[in-house]
Order: structure tokens, then C-alpha cells, then sequence
């Protein structure tokens, strides 16, 4: 979107910044543009202007009076459509939480610029209006509540099925294999994701269905895979922590690779801990075992809730997922990049492979890869796909 179509607010303190800003944007073609000295002002003018006649508010953190941070809350339960841009002179790791802060309310940011503010940047910023969301925007489409006798017939009519989202190995570019996550096909409302139902069937302690079924599905498309040549693929699945429980668990899982005719050694069980591990036992002979066994183990979602390295000391993981909220948009933001590189030293020294999930940007892949990590998962190389599509993505594939 060009300046040009758009009308602005300027809120700054300082005279000279505010009218070098405005300056900019009537260069940039805007014929409307209003100026407030700060959060109260500007809160002023909006109420007094017609709706929609600002379209993007240009704001500093640092204001007397009502500051950027409060004036962006107010934004938010008054004006929740109008987009912002940050402006400030402070550092990049604060100005970073802020942006956090405006996300976690759900405005619209178009992005911060750290003084002194130029005219290209300003320029790049704006453009982004038409791409950025609300997140209210963002989720049109709403799923229906299902009960857990809902969720469980349609376990038991077969309609649960694995979507594939290809891992790639960051060192040779070729895809390494892929996680199956579960779907809902349900004959009336579509494809239903995994958290309309994978919370209520563990809480209840339901979830054994679906992982067997996920497991024996993954299985096929496993000796599938080998078969059309991808002979080194390995196929990753969810395990909760709740099905650990059991202690026939990892000889039942065993039997599904045995009788699909498939190595262990090609399964990655990924483990997600949704609640504190009380009983611990248990799922540690669990894990000892499917190890001995051969499958990979991977510590999922690690850095968030319980997934913690007491985990990592005492279960032999040969894998380290290290969760998407660390990943996203990390090569441009310094904690982040902290936290993923020690995370990927942390791996390797205790000799495991490291994967980034939520992977976006090529700019993030590119900074993994400069890192050393081990593979990436996420978007930008594709999204979870049926067994058919992804097959034929396989063969298409040819790294970046
Ligand atoms: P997870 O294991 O952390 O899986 C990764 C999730 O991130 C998937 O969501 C995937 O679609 C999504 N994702 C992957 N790349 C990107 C990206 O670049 N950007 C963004 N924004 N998202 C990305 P999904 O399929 O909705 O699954 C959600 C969670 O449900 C999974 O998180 C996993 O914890 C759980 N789940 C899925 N299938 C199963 C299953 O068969 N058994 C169990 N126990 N849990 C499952
Ligand atoms: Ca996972
Ligand atoms: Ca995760």
C-alpha cells in the first residue's frame, strides 16, 4: 500500500522529530496527516476525528504524560483497527518487548523503527499496511466445540489422519523426512487441527486411540517412502506424556513398526509434555525401552512449560526440537538468537540432533544454518499435507 491512500497520526513529544516525520510522510504523497505531542492528545484527536480517517498511528514510546505503551492500550480497546509503527530512540531489546506487548493485544503493528527514522525506512514500513492482520482478522474461520464422545467415534469411524510437514537437513538442502501431525477429516465441518481435540482426548485419558492410529499410519507412509527411494527418511510422531503411563506402551508400540515392516530406527517419537510429570517411573522405562528398541526420541516444544533440561538428564534423547515462539523472526531479534544458538550447542555437545520448528523467513533458515543447526521445519518450506500431495512433494523438492 502506498502512502498516498492512507492518512496518518504523528505522536512525538519532541517539535523537531514530529515535524521531520510529518515532513516524510507528505514527501511520501499523504495529503492527510495530524500531529499530537502525546498519548492523551492524540486519544483526543481520534475521538474527535470521523471513524477510519486515521489509518496509521506513528507512535514514541517515550512521551510525558501518557506514554506509547499506555497509549497503545487505550488503542486497543478504542481504535482496534488502526495500524501503528513504533518510534524510538531506546534499544533494541526493548523496543523488541514492546512490539511483543502490541502483538499480545492484538493491534496492528506494521513494525518499529529506532531513531534517527529515514525516509526509506519509513517508506518500507507503510508498505506493509494490507499484509499485516489483526488477529481478529486472522481467524475467520471458527471450529465447533466437539464433545469427547464426539471426538471418540470419530477415532473409532477411522476419520483421524496423519498430515505430513517435510523436515529439511540444513546441510544438504534435501528433505530428511517429516512430522505427521493428526487431522480430523470429518465428514460434515472438513479438516479439524489438533487443538479442537488432542487436549480433551489427553485429559480424559483418551489419547491411546489416536496415537495407535497415528502410529500405524505413519508406519505405512514410512515404508512407503522408502520404497519410492527416500530410503532415509525418518516419519516423527507425537506421543503424550500420559500414554507413557503405562508400561506395556513401548513393547505395543514395537509391534505396530513390527508388523508394518518397519525399522524403528526410521520412527522419531516426538514427546510433548502438556503436564507436569507426577509419575515418573513409568514413562522413564517406557522411553529406556523404545530407545533400546531403536526409535529416535525427540524432546519437543523444548524451552516452553515442562519440556526443561531436567528432562534432558534423564531421558536419552537423540533429538532437540527446539519450539517455534524461540524460532520465529529469532535472526533479528539478539535474546533470541542468545537462546537458539546455546540451545543448538547444548544439542550437539550432548549429541543430539537439533531441529528448529516454525522456521518462516529464509532470512531465520539461513541464521540456522549459519549455526550449525541440524534441520528446519516450518512454513516456508511447506505446511502439513496428506500422504498423496506430500509424496508428490518429495519427488519435487529440490532445496534452497
Ligand atoms: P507440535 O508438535 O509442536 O507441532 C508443530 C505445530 O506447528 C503444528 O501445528 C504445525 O502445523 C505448526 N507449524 C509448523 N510450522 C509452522 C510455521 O512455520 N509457522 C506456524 N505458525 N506454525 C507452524 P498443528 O498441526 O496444529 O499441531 C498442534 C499440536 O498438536 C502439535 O504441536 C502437537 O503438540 C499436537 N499434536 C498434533 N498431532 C498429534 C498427535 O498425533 N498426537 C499428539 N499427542 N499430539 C499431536
Ligand atoms: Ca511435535
Ligand atoms: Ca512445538
Amino acid at each position: 500500500m502506498q502512502a498516498s491512500n492512507l492518512s496518518f497520526l504523528v505522536v512525538e513529544d519532541d517539535d523537531f522529530q514530529r515535524q521531520t516525520i510529518v515532513d516524510m510522510l507528505h514527501l511520501l504523497g499523504s495529503a492527510g496527516v495530524k500531529q499530537a505531542g502525546d498519548g492523551k492528545q492524540a486519544l483526543e484527536i481520534l475521538q474527535a476525528a470521523r471513524a477510519r480517517s486515521v489509518d496509521v498511528v506513528l507512535c514514541d514510546l517515550e512521551m510525558p504524560g501518557m506514554d506509547g505503551m499506555a497509549f497503545f492500550r487505550h488503542l486497543k480497546s478504542e481504535h482496534p483497527d488502526i495500524a501503528i509503527v513504533i518510534i524510538s530512540a531506546l534499544d533494541g531489546a526493548l523496543i523488541s518487548s514492546v512490539e511483543k506487548m502490541t502483538q499480545a493485544y492484538g493491534l496492528r503493528l506494521l513494525g518499529a523503527v529506532e531513531k534517527p527514522i529515514t525516509l526509506k525506512r519509513i517508506e518500507a514500513l507503510i508498505s506493509q499496511y494490507g499484509i499485516t492482520q489483526t488477529s481478529r482478522e486472522r481467524s475467520p474461520t471458527v471450529t465447533p466445540n466437539f464433545t469427547l464422545e464426539e471426538i471418540l467415534q470419530g477415532v473409532q469411524d477411522n476419520q483421524f489422519e496423519p498430515f505430513f510437514q517435510p523436515k529439511v537437513d540444513l546441510v544438504t538442502g534435501r528433505i530428511a523426512g517429516a512430522e505427521a501431525l493428526a487431522r480430523w477429516i470429518h465428514p460434515e465441518h472438513g479438516v479439524i487441527a489438533p487443538y479442537a481435540f488432542i487436549d480433551q482426548l489427553e485429559q480424559n485419558g483418551k489419547i491411546d486411540g489416536l496415537t495407535f492410529a497415528m502410529l500405524e499410519k505413519s508406519a505405512i507412509a514410512c515404508r512407503l517412502l522408502h520404497e519410492q527411494g527416500h530410503r532415509a527418511f525418518t516419519v516423527s510422531v507425537n506421543l503424550s506424556l500420559t500414554s507413557l503411563t503405562d508400561i506395556t506402551l513401548a513393547d505395543r508400540v514395537t509391534k505396530v513398526m513390527h508388523d508394518a515392516n518397519v525399522d524403528p530406527r526410521h520412527i522419531v517419537l516426538e514427546v510433548t509434555e502438556s503436564a507436569a510429570m507426577t509419575e515418573v517411573a513409568h514413562p522413564l522405562e517406557n522411553l529406556a525401552r523404545l530407545r533400546m528398541h531403536g526409535f529416535g526420541l525427540s524432546i519437543d516444544d523444548y524451552g516452553t512449560g515442562y519440556s526443561s533440561m531436567q528432562q534432558i538428564t534423564r531421558i536419552a534423547f537423540s533429538e532437540l526440537k527446539i519450539d517455534q515462539s524461540f524460532v520465529k523472526g529469532f535472526a533479528n531479534d539478539q535474546a533470541l538468537r542468545i537462546m537458539v544458538e546455546s540451545s543448538i550447542d547444548m544439542a550437539h555437545k550432548l549429541r543430539m540432533k537439533c531441529v528448529a520448528e516454525g522456521v518462516e523467513t529464509q532470512c531465520d533458515q539461513d541464521a540456522l544454518k549459519s549455526m550449525g543447526c541440524d534441520m528446519a521445519q516450518g512454513y516456508l518450506i511447506a505446511k502439513p499435507m496428506g500422504l498423496t500431495p506430500f509424496l508428490g512433494f518429495c519427488g519435487e523438492y529440490s532445496g534452497r
